[in-house]
């Protein structure tokens, strides 16, 4: 984790934090436990689905790229988005973050490139590390988190050496959903230096005032782009771990090495609730997106009451607000003295920020704000 950009703490620092505390009467939990899993619930349809697979018996091995229900229904949604993916485009993964970890185990060898755009999400560059690549960084953070001003920056640090840039919008922790100005930016780099990009979209449904566009339905995309995208955020299926890639297919056969000796195989009947996902619960996530809507507004209007305006978050369900410049501190206290946690910017590579999540109810962000403010950390 440190080799990660995790900061090193020790348990001497953990254990005078306790010390203070107790000094001051704390220590323990007060109210209700904020750690309990708060988000909007997976849909009852899809549920049912996987209990009757598993009542059909469909619990064996399934081909490695996942069921041809599942990769044709995927392919039809991305199709949808004009993203020109065959069912053999696709592999299905436990979880987006199995796919994004084999497509950067398949393109990275040692010392190669990779172009991360800050603030970034914390396994790109655990994932990356381990692959043996190398990191360059393109700080968003000067341009409100947006990516068209900084497509300058972007063009200085890209260059024929690049292998792979990861472009993730909507964004976690930002929220940003990236123009398509921005994005045909991007796309006239990567052409320009041949360079293959992975666009993490699985926040895609989960947008507000934006309508994301899919980078590879950019002309001259389709070749070089692997669309990662899962089911855990538009579903609310985060335990299920359900997830895929798509690829041009000589990529799907350097993907699919890793993905057969490594996990096999998603969970079939997982699979089988995926397809039921993606067939018909659209209104349960309208429902869903609505509900994080009201929470963005709520969190940016109690932020703004406490003087602190943030760029308003367009998708996902994340904001990053500013901390005192030694945010590790701030989260120390955010968790240890308020009961709030939050994730210090340090670990997306961008301090004097924490991320908040908003995938609570209104009333416990609401608890979580006045908590923070009695602490003295709004
Ligand atoms: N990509 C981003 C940007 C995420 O925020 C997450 C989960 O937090 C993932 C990928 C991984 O999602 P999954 O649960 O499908 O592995």
């Amino acid at each position: 984790l440190r080799r990660a950009g995790w900061p090193r703490r020790t348990v001497g620092d953990r254990r005078r934090r306790q010390q203070s505390q107790r000094a001051r009467g704390g220590g323990r939990r007060r109210g209700r436990s904020l750690g309990r899993r708060t988000g909007l619930p997976d849909p009852e349809r899809v549920r049912e689905a996987g209990r009757q697979a598993i009542a059909d018996g469909h619990t064996g091995y399934t081909s490695s790229n996942g069921i041809t229900e599942l990769r044709q229904a995927i392919s039809t949604d991305l199709k949808a988005k004009n993203v020109p993916a065959e069912p053999d485009n696709v592999v299905v993964t436990p979880g987006a973050k199995q796919a994004l970890f084999e497509t950067v185990h398949a393109l990275i060898d040692e010392g190669d490139e990779v172009i991360l755009l800050d603030p970034a999400w914390v396994s790109y560059e655990a994932m990356v590390k381990l692959a043996g690549g190398d990191l360059t960084r393109v700080d968003l953070g000067e341009h409100e988190f947006e990516l068209e001003p900084a497509l300058d920056d972007l063009a200085d640090a890209m260059s024929d050496e690049t292998a792979l840039l990861l472009v993730n919008s909507p964004s976690n922790p930002t929220g940003a959903v990236f123009s398509d100005e921005a994005l045909a930016g991007v796309r006239d780099l990567a052409v320009e230096h041949d360079v293959t990009v992975v666009a993490d979209e699985i926040y895609d449904r989960i947008t507000y005032d934006a309508e994301p566009t899919s980078l590879a339905a950019f002309d001259g995309m389709a070749d070089r782009t692997v669309t990662v995208n899962g089911f855990s955020k538009s579903y609310a299926m985060t335990g299920w771990r359900l997830g895929y890639l798509a690829a041009p297919e000589p990529l799907v056969d350097q993907v699919s090495k890793i993905h057969s000796h490594s996990v096999t195989c998603a969970p079939n009947f997982v699979q089988r609730a995926g397809v039921e996902a993606l067939r018909s619960v659209e209104t349960d996530v309208a429902t869903m997106v609505k509900a994080f809507e009201n929470r963005r507004d709520l969190v940016v209007d109690v932020l703004e009451d406490h003087g602190k305006s943030i760029p308003r978050p367009q998708g996902a369900f994340y904001a990053m607000i500013p901390t005192s410049a030694d945010d590790v501190a701030w989260t120390d206290a955010a968790i240890e003295d308020a009961h709030v946690a939050t994730v210090p910017g340090t670990a997306f590579n961008a301090p004097g920020y924490a991320r908040i999540s908003y995938a609570a109810s209104e009333e416990r962000l609401k608890e979580g704000f006045e908590r923070l403010a009695a602490e003295g950390l709004l």
